[in-house]
C-alpha cells in the first residue's frame, strides 16, 4: 500500500527536528507516511550506530510512521553516486508518495545539503520509465523542503500546534543525541544546552508568523494552490 508522504533525510533525527509535526497531523487525518534516513549516523560523535538505529525505531513508532527504512550512504560524506540515486529511486517506486519531504539543499551540514540535492533528482528521476528498476516509474507531485541549521524564508507553514506533544516524544526518544546533564560525552552543537529550547522557539516563530502557536515551514519551488485567499490570512489582525 503506497504512502501519502515519504520524509527523507541525512540522518535519523533530522526528520524529527524538521517535520515531524506536519506528518503526525497528516497521520491524524487518515493519512500514511514514511521515513527514510539516508546514513546510519556511524559518524556522530554521540551514541553508537545500534543506539541511535533503536532511538529511530522508538521515534518513528512514536510519530505513526509505516516504514522507517535506513539506506547506507555513508554519514559524514554522504555520496551523490548514480548507485546510491538509484536504490532511492527504487524506495520511491516502491512507496510511490504524492509529496516528499527532505531538507533544504544548502545547509551548515553538508550531508543535509547532499541529501537535499539527491532527493530532489531521485524524486524527478524515479518518474522517467526509460531508468529501469523493479518497480514501475512513479514522480511526486512535489518535492518540499524543511530546514535544519539555516533557516529559510517559508513559502508555506503548516499549523502543527496539535502535534507538538507527539513530536517532543519523538524528539527525546533520541536520548543519546540531546542534552543530559550526566552524560560523559562530548558535547555537539544539539546536545549543548539550550538545542531544544531553541528548535522549540524556531516552531513557535513559524507558528506566530501564521497566527497559530506552533508551525512548521516549508520551501518549496513551486508554491500550493490556495482556493480561498481570505481563509488563508484569518484571524491576523484584530479589529480596531
Ligand atoms: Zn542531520
Amino acid at each position: 500500500m503506497a504512502v501519502d508522504i515519504l520524509a527523507v533525510a541525512a540522518h535519523a533525527d533530522d526528520i524529527e527536528l524538521g517535520c515531524a509535526g506536519t506528518l503526525v497531523r497528516w497521520k491524524a487525518k487518515g493519512g500514511r507516511f514514511g521515513i527514510v534516513d539516508l546514513t546510519r549516523g556511524e559518524m556522530g560523535t554521540r551514541g553508537s550506530v545500534e543506539t541511535r538505529d533503536r532511538e529511530a525505531r522508538q521515534a518513528a513508532e512514536i510519530l505513526g510512521a509505516e516504514f522507517r527504512e535506513t539506506l547506507d550512504f555513508g554519514d559524514g560524506g554522504l555520496r551523490q553516486t548514480r548507485e546510491n540515486e538509484l536504490a532511492l529511486i527504487e524506495v520511491i517506486r516502491r512507496e510511490r508518495p504524492r509529496l516528499i519531504l527532505t531538507s533544504f539543499p544548502d545547509d551548515r551540514h553538508p550531508d543535509h545539503r547532499r541529501a537535499g540535492e539527491l532527493t530532489t533528482d531521485a524524486a524527478f528521476y524515479a518518474g522517467l520509465r526509460r531508468i529501469e528498476t523493479s518497480f514501475p516509474a512513479h514522480r511526486p507531485q512535489q518535492t518540499i523542503y524543511f530546514s535544519t541549521a539555516y533557516v529559510h524564508a517559508p513559502t508555506f507553514v503548516v499549523d502543527v500546534t496539535e502535534a507538538m506533544e507527539t513530536r517532543r516524544a519523538a524528539v527525546r526518544a533520541f536520548a543519546s543525541q540531546f542534552h543530559d546533564p550526566r552524560s560523559t560525552e562530548p558535547t555537539t552543537l544539539l546536545s549543548a544546552k539550550g538545542f531544544l529550547e531553541a528548535i522549540e522557539a524556531r516552531a513557535r516563530h513559524f507558528g506566530f508568523l501564521i497566527g497559530v502557536e506552533f508551525g512548521e515551514g516549508f520551501v518549496s519551488k513551486r508554491p500550493p494552490r490556495v482556493e480561498d485567499p481570505i481563509a488563508a490570512f484569518e484571524g491576523f489582525e484584530p479589529g480596531f
